[in-house]
């Protein structure tokens, strides 16, 4: 605000006139005056000095002058004035002379005229007092550097007392914990400036932006947004300083409110503290507030009681003295069993009971089922609670030792039926889980389904075998088994139900024992051709399936693989633009710090192959086979190697090797997958020559072809399938497994399985002739090398082919020979394998029927027992020559030319038999 006395201020015509007066309250004062009304046509300008403009937009002005009554002034003329003009005029310099600007309207703009609320009636300037008039008027915008003023008389007397020339300005202030800097006021006086605030030392931004509006009073108005002090700081002074909070005290969060006292057991060790960290042996848990004491460990639970039930046991006990100071206290249950009593305690197994639970009780008692009768257990009852986890200390724990009684078998869990007839069935079952003693017998409890229980009969058997008789054709039963032992009966197993065969199934089973039984009792002629004509029967048969009952059909389904409708279809890894893409798509990633690497078993292709365990969060720990890529690996060999786990990512099948994950984000990178305790199934078979039943190898092979038909149906093709790419469990359960392409690769190994080909390497002994000449990989080619891990497994691991090289095996095959059966090999696993090695590849059998074979054997035991013809003597010619099929034949009489049976051709025709139909349809007699 600037004051200009008149004194400074410029006449233009000297009429205006600087002179001493009083004011109000008798104040000598100087001031201009101008009073010329007697005298027409007055024009009288003032002019201020130049004002700098000072970055203000309007510009106010207050005049404080006395104006005389122009009625009071007798005899003035007419043209006596009561009021004058204001005037500015802006510049850039001080430029103003006496001749310049013009004194007139234009250049100078006029702001207003200006008259007196008072004016005073008797004149006497000679020292009386005067009426003071105070107005204020103001103008913009102004822009350029300065201004005058100027006040023009035309024809008034008055007196100028004071000009205060001034702009609004609003001040520099803290508002809503923001600093606002000095803001002037806008051009008009209705102007809003905005002027953005900035959040106070400590302090943060709650709601942005952060606005106030400076009006044309040079006030603040509209407040918009806010700064709050940051989280250990608290508002002091009014809300002008963010202040950290004093020692002893925190504050967790922006905000208004003030800092607190730490919870007990905790402290703080610098001032501004957000949180209060726990005292030494007190923790705070994940979600415990930050207002809430730090809490320790519950002492150990107390006073145990255990009762024993024969092998199962009640454990309560009472809540420990001292909770921690935390509500959530559970317990978990340690079982360790201590054997006889000697040696070291180990952890108990899998098949110990718990309820409600093992881990995480909330109740002080439990109750724990299926223990070993006659065993010491040591159980440890840990008191946990959710800052356990924090503390270095293991849980307390209170701990009580027992030792269970004498216990009656656990129950069956399965039964099979291994043979039926007309009028009786035959069954197997597996022992008890949990024996609990030696099994003295078993008792076989069973009733026809559409009677009551009780009229179920009982019969015992001193083995897991029992063939029940006198049953009614075509019949359900229902039957139930338990065991017994010293300790008395176990339970009975879950009821299962099984199904006499009808007259008409028994005259078809008939039929299809007929060469079985024959062949192993006549000889010759009669026997060959039985087996042709038998060859022409199940021809005519195949793709016929019976109608099985409802119950035989639940009871195969643990054995008979089936489609699922809107089954997958496998995609082909290197069809991925980016490979790592495929490996996040179908492998889980696993942290490194969840497997533990145990033991080196074995080489791949690109690294070591170990064993170890997973433990993945929140599952059980497995145990797990560890492949490794060696390390100075070039990108492509990563990508191969990865390959194989982006493959077995997108399958799922009990008989395909199982991926748990791969370690990408690590080095080494790994592939992770089930493991496979009895290793590859060629090396396996070979350590154990001669070890296993048929039924045991059908198991094996029913298994392989359950995985492959999986696999086909997938449209996945092997390229490999070899017995030493079959994984072996310990329950022999039989894998498909080796998805890595590499070995194909030119440039890759040294490994003489694989010979070079066009376009890659091929293990000759085990690949279909199609895709040896002409790279026709397809479902029905990994049926051909399914044939030779037949053999392979039927001969214990023999090598194909023995030591033939890989021409002849090539020439053989082109000549129509093929592998002869193994030693003691059924004649029915020989005639699949000559299915799967037929010329034609459309004539091979599928994965689903190699399966619903492989399940009628296992069904059906005696299909087995008929040995092939050639598997008795060890000087055999090395390869057998197959028997031509039938339908390339037109006459009976060329084929039995073409099988060396010529000599046969006239009692054939004699007997009838001169159509492949009637050929068919002949009986044994
Ligand atoms: P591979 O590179 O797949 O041929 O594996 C090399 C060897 O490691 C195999 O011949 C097996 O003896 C062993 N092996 C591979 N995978 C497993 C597994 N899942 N479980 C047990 N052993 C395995």
């Amino acid at each position: 605000m600037t004051t200009y006395w008149m004194r400074t201020a410029i006449p233009w015509n000297l009429r205006w006139e600087e002179v001493s007066g009083y004011d109000e309250n008798m104040n000598t004062i100087r001031t201009y005056q101008v009073c010329n009304v007697f005298e027409s046509s007055q024009n009288n300008w003032l002019r201020t000095k130049f004002i700098r403009r000072r970055g203000a937009h309007r510009i106010h002005v207050e005049m404080k002058f006395s104006v005389r009554d122009c009625s009071s002034i007798p005899s003035v003329p007419g043209s006596c004035k009561e009021t004058f003009n204001l005037y500015y005029y802006e510049a850039d310099f001080d430029s103003a002379t006496k001749t310049f600007p013009n004194w007139m309207e234009n250049p100078w703009v006029k702001v207003d005229t200006i008259a007196a609320d008072e004016s005073f009636s008797q004149v006497d300037l000679g020292g009386r007092v005067m009426k003071i008039n105070t107005e204020v008027r103001s103008f913009g915008p102004v822009s350029r550097s300065g201004f005058y003023l100027a006040f023009q008389d035309y024809g008034g007397c008055m007196s100028l007392i004071a000009v205060r020339v001034f702009y609004r300005k609003c001040p520099r202030i803290i508002q809503n914990g923001a600093i606002f800097q000095e803001t002037l006021s806008g051009a008009e006086s209705t102007s809003l400036v905005a002027a953005r605030g900035s959040c106070i030392a400590n302090a943060e931004e709650v709601d942005v932006p952060i606005k106030l509006y400076c009006n044309g009073d040079g006030e603040w108005l509209v407040p918009i947004g806010r700064c709050m002090c940051k989280a250990g700081f608290e508002a002091v002074e009014n809300g002008t300083v963010c202040r950290g909070c004093p020692s002893g005290t925190f504050k967790a969060n922006q905000g208004d409110e003030a800092c607190t006292h730490c919870p007990i057991n905790s402290r703080t060790t610098s001032e501004g503290a957000t949180n209060c960290v726990c005292r030494n042996g007190y923790y705070r848990a994940d979600l415990d507030p930050l207002d809430m004491p730090c809490t320790t460990i519950p002492s150990a639970p107390q006073s145990v009681i255990s009762s024993v039930n024969e092998t199962s046991l009640m454990l309560e006990w009472t809540p420990p003295r001292d909770s921690g100071g935390r509500e959530d206290l559970v317990y978990n249950i340690i079982c360790k069993s201590c054997g006889s009593g000697r040696g070291a305690c180990t952890r108990c197994g899998d098949n110990v009971q718990y309820a409600p639970r093992q881990l995480g009780l909330t109740e002080p008692r439990i109750y724990i089922s299926d223990l070993l009768a006659h065993t010491q257990y040591t159980f440890e009852i840990q008191a946990v609670n959710g800052v356990t986890d924090q503390s270095p200390f293991s849980p307390q724990f209170a701990s009580v030792n027992i030792t269970t009684n004498q216990a009656a078998p656990s129950a069956v869990s399965i039964m099979h039926q291994v043979s039926r007839t007309v009028d009786s069935i035959t069954l197997s079952w597996s022992q008890p889980d949990q024996p609990n003693g030696v099994i003295l017998d078993y008792e076989l409890q069973y009733y026809e389904k559409e009677l009551s229980e009780y009229n179920a009969t009982a019969i015992k058997s001193p083995t897991n075998t029992v063939t029940v008789q006198g049953l009614k054709a075509g019949a359900i039963y229902v039957f139930q088994v338990r065991a017994r032992t010293v300790a008395g009966y176990g339970r009975y197993s879950g009821k299962m139900y099984f199904q006499t065969m009808t007259e008409a199934e028994y005259q078809t089973s008939i039929q299809e024992k007929l060469p079985l039984i024959v062949g192993s009792s006549a000889a010759g002629l009669v026997f060959l051709i039985a087996v042709v004509v038998i060859a022409i029967v199940c021809n005519r048969r195949r793709g016929f399936e019976r109608a099985d009952s409802e119950y035989t059909d639940k009871l195969q389904h643990y054995t008979s693989g089936h489609m699922t409708p809107g089954m997958k279809i496998y995609i082909d890894p290197f069809t991925y633009e980016d490979p790592n893409e495929a490996v996040r798509e179908f492998a889980k990633e696993i942290d490194i710090s969840c497997v533990k690497i145990e033991q080196v078993i074995g080489a791949g292709e690109f690294g070591e192959v170990c064993s170890g365990h997973l433990k993945l969060p929140g599952k059980r720990e497995i145990f797990v086979a560890i492949k490794t890529l060696k390390s100075g690996y070039t990108e492509k060999q990563r990508r191969d190697f990865l390959s194989e786990a982006s493959i077995m990512g997108q399958f799922d099948h009990p008989n395909v090797i199982h991926l748990e994950g791969v370690v990408t984000k690590s080095t080494p990178v790994m592939i992770i997958t089930e493991f496979m305790e009895n290793g590859s199934l060629d090396s396996f078979l070979r350590q154990n020559d001669g070890q296993f039943t048929v039924i045991q190898l059908v198991g094996m092979l029913r298994g392989i072809a359950a995985g492959m038909k999986y696999l086909a149906d997938m449209n996945y093709v092997h390229r490999d399938l070899a017995a030493r790419n079959i994984l072996v469990n310990s329950n022999l359960v039989c894998k498909v497994s080796d998805f890595g392409l590499s070995r194909f690769l030119e440039d890759d190994t040294s490994d003489p399985t694989y010979t070079s080909a066009l376009g890659g390497k091929i293990p000759i002994r085990w690949t279909a002739p199609e895709a040896i000449q002409y790279r026709k990989f397809t479902s029905a080619s990994d049926v051909w090398s399914y044939g030779i891990v037949m053999w392979e497994v039927m001969s214990y691991g023999e090598r194909p082919y023995w030591d033939m090289t890989n021409q002849d095996v090539i020439n053989a095959i082109e000549q129509d020979y093929r592998l002869p059966p193994p030693m003691d090999c059924p004649s029915a696993l020989h005639q699949l394998m000559l299915d799967c090695w037929q010329k034609d590849r459309n004539h091979r059998p599928k994965f689903g029927q190699i399966v619903n074979t492989l399940d009628k054997m296992i069904r059906n035991p005696n299909s087995l027992k008929a040995m092939a013809p050639l598997s008795s003597g060890i000087n055999l010619p090395l390869l057998d020559r197959t028997i031509p099929d039938y339908t390339s034949f037109n006459t009976v009489d060329e084929w039995l030319e073409a099988i060396k049976m010529g000599q046969y051709k006239e009692s054939f025709a004699n007997a009838g038999f001169t159509s492949f139909d009637v050929v068919s349809q002949m009986m044994m007699e």
